[in-house]
């Protein structure tokens, strides 16, 4: 079978620019929108190109020009859009309702894949925690969109990126891990599952052709990487030949720090509480049909321990 034409947008983002390797690596010709916004951020340009050179090809559009957008979906088979969602850094995910508006006005894609990534919004908007809930209602808002429209489609819930929760040993506001002293998130027990991005990349590509996600959700959880806190701090005891002080955090006192934080921060933080407190990534089951690892058994994914030996 013909392997698909994708477009990728948000191509020189964290995730963004994964999805571009993964793209070209799984042989799929590949296009990237390249945001007149964009200007003379060297660093953007010059990753753009560089994926000029390994075949992508670069295609012109702005989210403030609908038309832009048509032109470029036409172009392709599939759509993957991961424009930035993390308050912190920057969060667009209602800009997508545009896309939507242009893969429908183009009318030729057989795939969109939203800038979702993370937790299920549909599974875990009733009991997120506020502000953060703001993310999961925006992500619903894309998929009602998308849904009402008729666009086929596939949701890939990622879980925790790498860089952030295990680089942090789940510690908010830390992305390497701690040598001397860890806090503890309650009893540091709850489960949650951890994907390098690369992985979540590679997963991501291999669905677009394939009829068993076709208008489907897609977690990707590994069975060795679903852990507790405590576990993964084990794990790197063991890496660096220490045992960490370990400092418990209430869930009480961890919400009474939110307090003090900015907007931005807080939203981050209710992610935090809903993982590491509340266990929300392993609070329903999910089927074998659904689960990436059990899809695609040929992708050897990074355990959380090869993940961590980076750090040592
Ligand atoms: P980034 O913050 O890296 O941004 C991605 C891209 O968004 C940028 O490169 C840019 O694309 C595009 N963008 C930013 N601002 C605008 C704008 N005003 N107009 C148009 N495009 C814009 O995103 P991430 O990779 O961090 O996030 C991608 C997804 O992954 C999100 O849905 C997020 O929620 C999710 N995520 C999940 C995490 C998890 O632990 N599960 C952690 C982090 C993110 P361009 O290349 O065109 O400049």
């Amino acid at each position: 079978m013909e392997k698909s034409k994708v477009l990728i947008i948000g191509g020189t983002g964290y995730l963004g620019r994964r999805l571009v390797k993964a793209s070209l690596a799984l042989g799929h010709e590949t296009y990237i929108l390249h945001r007149p916004e964009i200007g003379i951020n060297i660093d953007k340009v010059e990753m753009l190109v560089s994926f000029k050179m390994q075949g992508a090809h670069l295609v012109p559009g702005s989210f403030k020009d609908l038309n832009s957008l048509v032109e470029a979906v036409k172009l392709v088979d599939v759509v993957i859009c991961a424009i930035s969602g993390v308050h912190v850094r920057s969060h667009q995910i209602l800009l997508q309702l545009k896309l939507v508006e242009a893969i429908k006005e183009a009318g030729n894609v057989k795939r969109f894949l939203p800038s979702e990534f993370g937790m299920d919004p549909r599974k875990l908007m009733d009991t997120a925690m506020d502000p953060g809930k703001v993310t999961l209602d925006e992500k619903m808002v894309v998929r009602k969109a998308i849904e009402e429209t008729g666009i086929p489609f596939t949701y890939v819930s990622a879980n925790c990126f790498a860089g952030y929760f295990l680089g942090g040993l789940c510690q908010f506001g830390k992305i390497l891990p701690s040598r001397d002293a860890v806090i503890i998130h309650g009893d540091g027990n709850k489960k949650a599952i951890y994907n390098n991005e690369d992985d979540i990349a590679t997963y991501t590509i291999k669905t677009i052709d394939d009829p068993r996600t076709l208008n489907k959700t897609i977690y990707i959880s590994p069975p060795k990487n679903i852990l507790s806190q405590r576990e993964v701090v084990q794990i790197w005891e063991k890496l660096i030949g220490k045992e960490l002080q370990k400092i418990t955090l209430s869930k009480e006192d961890f919400l009474v720090s939110m307090k003090v934080l900015d907007y931005a921060q807080q939203v981050g933080l209710s992610h935090y509480h809903d993982v590491c407190y509340e266990g929300c990534l392993t609070s329903f089951k999910i089927g074998d049909e659904e689960e990436a690892s059990k899809l695609y058994p040929e992708v050897k994914y990074t355990t959380v321990e090869d993940y961590l030996k980076r750090y040592v």
